[in-house]
């Protein structure tokens, strides 16, 4: 009998986005409402003066993700 199988899915990495690719500052997740998100540059215009942001996901994890795939 099987019980409790646990599929070798648990990541031990916890999810947090790179640093700016661009500059090396911090990154900082950005959220409009509850279906909007996007990880952007801490030094992002109007802060600083880079232009690094990554793409609007409706989903947290999506936008950290599509960040740290970002060169
Ligand atoms: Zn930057």
């Amino acid at each position: 009998m099987t019980k409790d199988f646990k599929p070798a899915m648990n990541n031990p990495t916890p999810l947090t986005p790179k640093p700016c690719p661009k500059c090396g500052a911090p990154a900082e997740l950005g959220r409009s409402g509850s279906h909007r998100f996007w990880v952007q540059c801490s030094g992002y215009l109007g802060y600083g003066n880079c232009t690094a942001i990554g793409p609007q996901t409706d989903n947290k994890k999506e936008a950290i993700l599509k960040w740290n795939a970002m060169k």
